[in-house]
């Protein structure tokens, strides 16, 4: 295959890259931009093996391969489980980008700075970005303990941990034959990304998530500028700028900055559970008596969670509303950009139940009209409503934005107990005057509540 030819359809798949990532930006045309961006990589992939003189069995039985094992996690892996996957994904993106990176290495003679830096690179990030998001699955699905590990001197021993991978860089680019100092700098990046993650824990994973995504895509596109890929470059590029604009609005709907996330041990502290606040009484009531409330209101807003998700209860939610609204009620949905386990997850699952978008209101929009809901429904959500975000100065998540459901004249929790949420932390909404828990499993509750109805 000619040059140009190679440099159209590059161009192609990069297109359909770029529509695949803008149709993501929407829950009705996600799919459809899942599915375009799909096309790209494998356009992407037929070309690429086409145009070298590759071993095509072996090309062929390595998409399969890997075109199955895709298939089958992600048919198999349960929703409440996406964020341990795509740690996953993205440690293994960081393990092709190292490969790729010690095969360029391998099969290229050349003492070319540009190159050797390149590759350096690809090496340094990949392996950080493999061990650091080893480590992330294995926190996030509690195969180890998933609270920050913090010690004294640790961002030290970090620095002085990067110091010694540049040196060994350097020494390795000025003297590319000897291989011992490329040893030395894959071994330290890979010590390097478990040192990175081990003081993260907590509320905390999702950012870190995204941001070793977006290592993904800037290692990839490192591997690109080394075997001097026009595509992986673009892709890689995409990757990386997408993750990083969403960790940085990760980091905003926590009030907090990247450099704040990384290295306060916010899990550490939150698991204290310290929250000075004088916990009033916790109210208590049955669905049967909810159901006076809520035919009696006119406005309701819904604010689903991570208890939505495990309840899987949105068919529920939705059965409801449908009733509410039946009767004669405003019925809106108030969604937390950080509210379940990964970011849109309350969108998806709403979605699956037919939920209309248009009632799917962001933080910003909900807050300041709350006072005027007769009643909020938190279902299975938990920090995302914390009012000591607002109230309580020393409180860990103090200045994080929370939907303000306790500002609803009557607040309705559903959950099975007064167990803390995701940040480990107590919850002074439970205990407010115009608070009412509902306990249970959220789609028994709401079973019982639209039975009410009939
Ligand atoms: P939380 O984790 O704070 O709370 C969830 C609540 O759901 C728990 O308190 C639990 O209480 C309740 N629950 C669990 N199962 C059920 C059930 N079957 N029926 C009813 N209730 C149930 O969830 P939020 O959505 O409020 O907050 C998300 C948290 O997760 C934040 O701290 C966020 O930072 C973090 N996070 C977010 C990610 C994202 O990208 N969205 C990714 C990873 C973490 P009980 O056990 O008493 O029932």
């Amino acid at each position: 295959m000619n040059y140009e030819a190679l440099g159209l359809f590059y161009l192609v798949s990069a297109v359909l890259f770029i529509t695949g990532l803008k149709l993501l930006g929407s829950p009705d045309t996600a799919r459809k931009g899942n599915f375009i961006s799909a096309l790209g990589m494998t356009l992407a992939i037929f070309i690429t093996i086409l145009s070298k003189d590759l071993n095509y069995e072996n090309a062929i039985y390595g998409f399969l391969a890997g075109g199955l094992i895709g298939l089958f996690v992600a048919k198999k892996v349960a929703m409440t489980k996406m964020p341990e996957m795509v740690a996953l994904f993205n440690g293994f993106g960081g393990l092709a980008s190292l490969l790729v990176g010690c095969a360029a290495l391998i099969n290229t003679i050349s003492s070319d700075i540009f190159f050797l830096s390149t590759v350096f690179l690809s090496i340094l990030i990949g392996g950080t970005t493999f061990t650091g998001s080893l480590l992330a699955y294995m926190k996030l699905s509690e195969r180890i303990p998933g609270r920050p590990l913090v010690y004294l001197g640790q961002r030290f021993v970090n620095s002085i941990l990067l110091m010694c991978i540049l040196v060994s860089a350097i020494f390795f680019i000025q003297n590319p034959t000897n291989l011992h100092w490329l040893y030395l700098s894959v071994t330290l990046s890979l010590l390097l990304g478990l040192m990175f993650v081990l003081p993260i824990g907590g509320a905390d994973m999702p950012v870190v998530i995204s941001l070793l995504n977006s290592f993904s895509g800037i290692a990839a596109a490192t591997a690109g500028f080394a075997i001097n890929n026009i595509l992986l470059i673009v892709a890689g590029s995409l990757v990386g700028a997408s993750g990083i604009i969403l960790t940085i609005i990760m980091c905003k709907a926590m009030n907090r900055s990247l450099v704040n996330v990384l290295f306060s041990g916010f899990g550490k502290v939150s698991l204290n559970r310290q929250v000075s606040m004088d916990q009033g009484e916790v109210k208590a009531i049955s669905g049967s008596d909810a159901y006076y409330i809520l035919e009696a209101a006119t406005s309701v807003v819904i604010v689903p969670g991570y208890g939505m998700a495990v309840a899987q209860a949105q068919h529920a939610v939705k059965e409801l509303q449908e009733l509410l609204e039946s009767n004669g009620a405003e019925v809106v949905y108030a969604i937390h950009p950080v509210a379940g386990r990964m970011p849109g997850h309350m969108n998806v699952l709403l979605a699956e139940a037919d939920v209309p978008y248009d009632l799917l209101l962001e933080m910003d929009q909900i807050n300041p009209r709350l006072d005027t809901f007769d009643v909020a429904i938190v279902i299975g959500a938990n920090d995302v409503v914390n009012p000591a975000a607002r109230e309580v100065k020393s409180s860990p998540i103090y200045g994080m934005p929370v939907i303000n459901a306790d500002k609803a004249r009557t607040v309705f929790v559903l959950k099975r107990s007064m167990a803390s949420g995701f940040a480990g932390i107590d919850n002074p909404l439970f205990f407010k005057e115009n608070t009412r828990m509902i306990f249970g499993d959220a789609k028994e509750t709401l079973g019982n509540l639209t039975k009410e109805f009939d």
